[in-house]
């Protein structure tokens, strides 16, 4: 792994370092710096601007689509300064890194037009639909779906676990458009509008007061016939790249939020006693280690996708498993660190508007940044594929161990 970066990306580094200087407000990042709630309302709103604007929102993608065609160092260089600043880079995970990769790798023209421009100035919010009741991990076995009707597929079954199904405009969502195929043939990827009678959203709140996501009902949904990404009963096939989109995107920049959390409770522990206690002591120092080795792992991902190498899914697995399980026991950690007063609400609980952080938490249930943080690491380890599925990957595709034994019918 040789950790230098090529002389030929400082001039674009600086570039980016100079237009964040140039657009980010006075005294941004330094100690002690805010901004009141309406400040705050009216710098995302600019900001988002500005993003657009600069061409930096999806820069990655090809100038013909609105991007910048950037070369993936090129693309490493822009997140890293965007990160060093602490600088949102507007991504709406759904639309800007699953659902708009997969209609520039597979799409028509004419849905490329259709829907990659409201994804690059954010005028169409998505959600992804991909779970069922009984089908998570063995996603395959999915049973909405979806059938022809003249110009529209009518589509009929239910989604589970639907994040942000509340505020979407569209769902890309897997059916079942052969039953009689073999399972893992006759599903289709469709593009549905969220906004119509045939679907009902009911949020799920979770433990902590938030409810971002929902379950998704479908009785008689439409959509026209030609929403189809990817081919009729192909949809399996391009599932697949949107989940390696959601599994490959940390890279370089994935360990700076754990890092900036782990300095917190380190601070916290300093200011409340409990770093000198050895025990604390030790668990801090683990969790420090396996920060830095998520950094590492972030170059080995990039050295592989540099060098065309395609040991992508192993790699992605490993750092999966092994992010959302460090961060879950940091997690822990950081509520030993705050002891009693890890059973008090400390936290705001209105929403500050920021688009810096994630809010979590509600008015009636004001968990801190780091009691919120602590209960959605208890789900990192399921979303985005369970880490029992990536010691799966793991075994069969880095270690060459046998395949998974299929159940057997009794
Ligand atoms: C916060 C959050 C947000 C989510 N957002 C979305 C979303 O927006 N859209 C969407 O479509 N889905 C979403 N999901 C769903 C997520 O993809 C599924 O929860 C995940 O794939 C696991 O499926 P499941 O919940 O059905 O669990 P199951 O697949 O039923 O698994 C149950 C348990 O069995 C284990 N297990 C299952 N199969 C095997 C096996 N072969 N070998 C070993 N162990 C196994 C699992 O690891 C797990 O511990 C979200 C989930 C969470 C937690």
């Amino acid at each position: 792994m040789d950790l230098s970066y090529p002389a030929d990306t400082e001039p674009f580094r600086a570039e980016i370092r100079q237009w964040l200087v140039d657009n980010l407000p006075d005294g941004w990042g330094t100690p002690g710096f805010s901004m009141a709630k309406d400040e705050k309302k009216a710098f995302n709103q600019e900001w988002t601007k500005k993003l657009f604007d600069g061409g930096w929102i999806c820069a990655s993608w090809p100038k013909e689509y609105g991007g910048k065609g950037l070369s993936l160092m090129e693309s490493v260089v822009l997140n890293e300064e965007f990160a060093r600043a602490e600088a949102p880079l507007r991504a709406d995970f759904f639309g800007d890194t699953l659902v708009g990769p997969t209609i520039l790798q597979w799409a028509s023209e004419e849905q490329k037009q259709q829907f990659i421009p409201g994804i690059l100035n954010g005028t169409i919010a998505w959600c992804q639909g991909f779970s069922e009741p009984d089908a998570g991990s063995d996603l395959a076995s999915l049973k909405t779906r979806a059938e022809l009707d003249g110009d529209e597929w009518v589509i009929n079954g239910q989604k589970v676990w639907t994040t942000q199904a509340q505020y979407a405009d569209y769902i890309f969502l897997l059916a079942r458009t052969d039953p009689d195929a073999p399972k893992h043939a006759g599903i289709s990827y469709l593009l549905v509008p969220m906004r119509q009678d045939g679907i009902e959203v009911r949020p799920i709140e979770q433990v902590d007061g938030s409810g971002e996501f929902n379950e998704v009902f479908f009785t008689n949904a439409r959509c026209p016939k030609e929403n189809v990404v990817g081919g009729v009963n192909n949809g399996w096939k391009v599932a697949m790249t949107t989940l390696g989109f959601e599994r490959g995107s940390s890279a370089t920049t994935g360990h700076r939020r754990f890092l900036r959390e782990l300095e917190q409770i380190i601070a916290t522990a300093q200011k409340n006693g409990r770093s000198s206690d050895p025990l604390i002591r030790q668990r801090l120092a683990t969790a420090w280690t396996k920060v830095k080795i998520m950094e590492i792992n972030g170059y080995r991902s990039l050295t592989d996708a540099l060098n065309g190498t395609h040991h992508m899914a192993a790699l992605g697995a490993c750092n999966k498993m092994f992010w959302s399980e460090t961060h879950r026991a940091t997690m822990e950690l950081a509520l030993d660190v705050l002891g009693m007063e890890a059973q008090i609400l400390t936290g705001s609980g209105a929403n500050d508007g920021s688009i810096t952080r994630v809010h979590r938490g509600r008015a009636d249930y004001p968990v801190s940044d780091l009691q919120g943080s602590f209960f959605f690491s208890r789900s990192e380890t399921i979303w985005g594929g369970t880490a029992e599925i990536q010691r799966n990957i793991i075994g069969e595709r880095a270690l060459g161990l046998p395949k998974e034994p299929k159940p057997q019918k009794v």
